[in-house]
């Protein structure tokens, strides 16, 4: 049987695989195992059957989105500029976003925060075969379906005022990427941020894992403010929510309130 990719269709994870046996991401305590058995959709379904669009949301950012909704229904994030960076991904790209990502400049560095963000970046890789493709060290073993160029341990800096920060947390390898010149945090799922539908903000919190309201210790919550602190943004993007409206007082708020109590998970209302 020959090596091809399949998506998970619980929470959409990539594999490169014969037939997998499972999905590590539903596997591990962060998410829900699928209440009806595995189910992995063959690459060539997923294409027939998806599509997606691509939306400038500021200027020189954008989000790749997956029509119908593929598993955690996250974004791929594209930042132009001399040497295009994608952060997160997609959980499936259309040949007309491809190609959308192309007339953009295409990718030179690629990166994503933990597994939960990883969408199809193997896609992104195969077709732009950008130089450097950058994971956080811990989280190397969720990686099989595309190829890390650049691992890193701490931090590691992408471009002048691009830097990747291993924050751990709610993934051991989980990393934010701090934007500076766009003073935007990519943070992963540091938080998760509640929004009205016409995408005002109304609450904030952290987790271990959303779906079973597992909290992080005090030593992981103190781990993220020290990584964040020092630096300066006043955006904040999920993989899933993009939140213009949540700079670093308020980022900085949420953690202080989980600090001061026992640990727990809360929405922290705006
Ligand atoms: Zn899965
Ligand atoms: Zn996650």
């Amino acid at each position: 049987m020959p090596l091809s990719h399949f998506a998970c269709a619980n929470c959409g994870f990539w594999q490169h695989h014969f037939a997998p046996p499972d999905c590590p991401v539903c596997s591990d305590v962060r998410n829900d195992l699928p209440p009806d058995g595995w189910r992995f959709l063959p690459e060539a379904e997923v294409a027939a059957s998806h599509e997606g669009e691509a939306c400038e949301v500021a200027p020189g950012l954008w989000a790749f989105t997956t029509r119908p909704a593929l598993g955690l229904a996250g974004t791929g994030w594209l930042i132009v500029r001399d040497g295009n960076i994608a952060f997160e991904a997609a959980p499936y790209y259309s040949e007309a976003m491809l190609a959308q990502i192309e007339a953009l400049g295409g990718i030179a560095i690629l990166s994503s925060s933990h597994a939960h963000g990883y969408g199809a970046l193997f896609q992104l890789q195969r077709r732009f075969d950008p130089a450097v493709v950058a994971i956080q060290r811990d989280d190397l073993r969720m990686t099989k379906a595309f190829r890390v160029t650049r691992p890193f341990d701490d931090m590691l800096e992408l471009a002048p005022g691009y830097t990747l920060h291993h924050v751990g947390g709610h993934y051991e390898g989980q990393a934010c990427l701090h934007d500076l010149p766009g003073k935007r945090l990519f943070c992963g799922d540091m938080f998760k941020i509640d929004q009205h539908p016409d995408g005002r903000s109304h609450a904030i919190s952290s987790h271990k894992a959303f779906h079973k309201d597992i909290p992080l210790t005090h030593a992981e919550l103190r781990r993220y403010r020290d990584a964040i602190a020092p630096l300066e943004f006043d955006a904040v993007l999920t993989p899933f929510e993009y939140a213009p409206d949540i700079g670093r007082a308020t980022a900085l708020a949420a953690l202080d309130d989980g600090l001061a109590r026992a640990p727990g998970v809360k929405r922290l209302p705006l």
